[in-house]
């Protein structure tokens, strides 16, 4: 999760700038004068009780900023970390956001601070109320905010510069230039964080030789899990017996067992850019436990890409291997080829749909030479590691 909270006074660019990220980052956005505004416009119990408060220019108390927020969070069940627009605004605010963080494992990583002088802030909520039609977008109000922003919210600032979280930016800047030295600030606290590359394609598509090569390419820890697998045998340890034993009975090794072995992996491979699955996920199941890794993991972005192949040629691709040296167990005959396909299609298709419409799935055209496949994949290797490219 990447948790970001843009900071300033009133008019200080706060609202123009996260509809720039947004756009960037896959985060969910918390914007509590938006919220409040349609609370306001829907004439909820909570809007009635915030309206004559923001026409006046105050701070709406922090309990109904408490409610406002729940609904918002739950608004984003499955979101990849936060941008904070207009929160926290009071001292009591940054210990609400502290609990918030908590409760969802994680923690803010960057309080951005825009600072621009009151006049220029005067200047410009003139002009915008010119159209805004914002009922808090008049002199005497603006003065007013900008006295609650001095005396409640500008303190809230050495909590942040304590924890070392506050990076100040000069606002006064073209929006431009802002948009830039944000991107910046965000960029860092991405490239500091490791990001999960999900590899999807039929048996016979390239995915696993991909997977290494983008492995070793991008710095990336390759989490195969067939392999890995193997590897627990291989090694002789309790669990190892225990795969085997299942193996030769022909049964599927239970989630029970794999997880804690993926889990392990990511923990031992922390120094590594982020990771690439190969063989995981296969089941619904398995996408929900991923995604709740990787998040606890701290994970920046997810990036899903299925390498296709036209059928006829998998079956040529995996024909050839089976009468070649790097022929597999489950390679030999024709029956027995068409049998993992026919899995692939029915179980882990279904799954690659599913997991495309929580993060998005890059089609990746697998045919021809294995250079030409790893050119396309690491093309979209390189934006995942762009800001919140996932
Ligand atoms: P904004 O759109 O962020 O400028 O907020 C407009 C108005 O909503 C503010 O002047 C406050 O009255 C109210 N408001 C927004 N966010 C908060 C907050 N975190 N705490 C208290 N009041 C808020």
């Amino acid at each position: 999760m990447l948790n970001i909270a843009l900071f300033g006074p009133p008019g200080a660019g706060k609202g123009t700038q996260s509809r720039f990220l947004v756009e960037q980052v896959q985060l969910g956005y918390v914007s509590t004068g938006d919220s409040l505004r349609r609370e306001l416009r829907e004439q909820s119990d909570l809007g009635k009780q915030a309206q004559d408060i923001i026409a006046s220019g105050g701070l709406v108390p922090d309990e109904i900023i408490v409610q406002i927020l729940e609904k918002t969070i739950a608004a984003h069940p499955r979101a990849n970390g936060f941008l904070f627009d207009g929160f926290p605004r009071t001292a009591i605010q940054a210990y609400i956001l502290d609990g918030l963080m908590t409760k969802l494992n994680s923690s803010l990583d960057v309080l951005i601070n825009l600072q621009v002088p009151d006049e220029e802030s005067l200047r410009r909520l003139l002009e915008r109320g010119k159209s805004s039609g914002r009922s808090d977008d008049h002199k005497e109000v603006i003065l007013n905010r900008l006295k609650e922003y001095h005396e409640k919210t500008h303190p809230v600032l050495d909590f942040y510069a304590d924890k070392g979280l506050r990076v100040d930016v000069d606002g006064t800047q073209s929006v431009e230039q802002v948009q830039q030295e944000i991107r910046r600030i965000v960029q860092a606290q991405y490239s500091k964080r490791p990001v999960a590359l999900v590899l999807f394609g039929y048996p016979g598509s390239g995915r696993g030789s991909q997977a290494r090569a983008l492995a070793e390419a991008f710095d990336l820890e390759c989490i195969a899990t067939g392999q890995m697998l193997d590897e627990e045998i291989a090694a002789g340890t309790e669990l190892g017996q225990r795969i085997q034993n299942l193996y030769e009975r022909g049964d599927l090794v239970p989630d029970e067992m794999v997880i804690p072995l993926i889990e392990k992996r990511i923990e031992q491979a922390k120094h590594q850019r982020g990771f690439i699955f190969k063989g995981f996920p296969r089941t619904r199941v398995q996408s929900y436990i991923l995604d709740g890794l990787l998040m606890k993991h701290g994970c920046s972005a997810v990036k899903v890409l299925d390498i296709e192949v036209p059928v006829l040629e998998l079956m040529e691709r995996l024909d050839r291997r089976s009468r070649s040296e790097a022929c597999m167990p489950y390679d030999t005959g024709t029956e027995r080829i068409v049998r993992r396909l026919r899995e692939h299609e029915r179980k882990t298709v279904p799954v690659i749909q599913k997991y495309g419409e929580v993060h998005g799935v890059a089609r990746i055209d697998g045919t021809g030479a294995f250079e030409d496949v790893f050119a396309r994949c690491s093309d979209e290797v390189r934006q995942m590691f762009q800001v919140g490219g996932g």
